[in-house]
């Protein structure tokens, strides 16, 4: 069993490229994201920490992976995909992953999916905290203005869509809450390899990547 673990900030291109260099390697994927996103769904209209905990706590939040594709990820059952990638999400998300006790439950779910095969996850602290035994460790980055230029057009299709403005300020208000919580911060792990991909098409993203894993195998 093979485990890759990609980190890095947000819409720093490491779900698309994730998703994809796991579908060339017939590997499992896993967005860790969407757990933190599932939890923040599940604690919407809380108005504290423990609130949160609590509602997290009772929230049945799985995932079931598929070699070649996307893991698929239920709250209480339901299919949520649809509302993971909300602004509403985008608000809380770093408050409620700032949270040991909702880490602990996640990064357990997502050690329980790492065993079931070849993986492929995506996050902020995979490669130094949930799989710090993965034998391949990416981190994923680029500037803040290329990395909010590419969120702006995702949230286009929307109906209410942020402005440019908009997602860059809450970007680099979540990349500070990210790096600078005291449990399982985002940063490289010693052992990664650091990609900036300002200047890099997705592709050779991509590339670059498996070449990574190739070498490890
Ligand atoms: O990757 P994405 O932007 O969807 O992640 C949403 C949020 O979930 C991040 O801003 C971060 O606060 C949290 N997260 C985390 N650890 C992970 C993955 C995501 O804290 N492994």
């Amino acid at each position: 069993m093979l485990k890759v673990a990609i980190d890095g900030p947000v819409s720093s291109g490491k779900s698309t490229a994730g998703s994809l260099l796991a579908r060339r390697l017939v590997f499992s994927f896993l967005d860790t994201g969407l757990l933190y996103r599932a939890a923040t769904l599940a604690a919407i209209g809380t108005s504290d920490e423990r609130a949160v905990v609590s509602a997290v706590g009772r929230a049945r939040i799985m995932v079931t992976a598929r070699p070649g594709g996307s893991a698929t990820i239920t709250l209480d059952g339901q299919n949520v995909d649809g509302s993971l990638r909300s602004p509403e999400v985008d608000r809380s998300v770093s408050f409620v992953s700032a949270i040991p006790v909702v880490r602990e439950q996640l990064a357990a779910e997502q050690q329980r999916f790492a065993e079931t095969g070849d993986v492929v996850m995506v996050g902020r602290d995979i490669g130094t905290v949930v799989l710090p035994d993965a034998e391949v460790k990416i981190y994923l980055t680029a500037s803040a203005e290329t990395r909010a230029r590419r969120r702006h057009e995702e949230h286009i299709a929307a109906s209410n869509p942020p402005s440019y403005d908009e997602v860059l300020s809450e970007l680099r208000e979540r990349d500070r809450i990210d790096s600078g919580r005291p449990i399982s911060p985002l940063r490289p792990a010693e052992d990664a390899h650091i990609l900036h991909t300002d200047d890099m098409t997705l592709e050779k993203v991509v590339d670059r990547m498996a070449k990574l894993v190739e070498a490890a195998r």
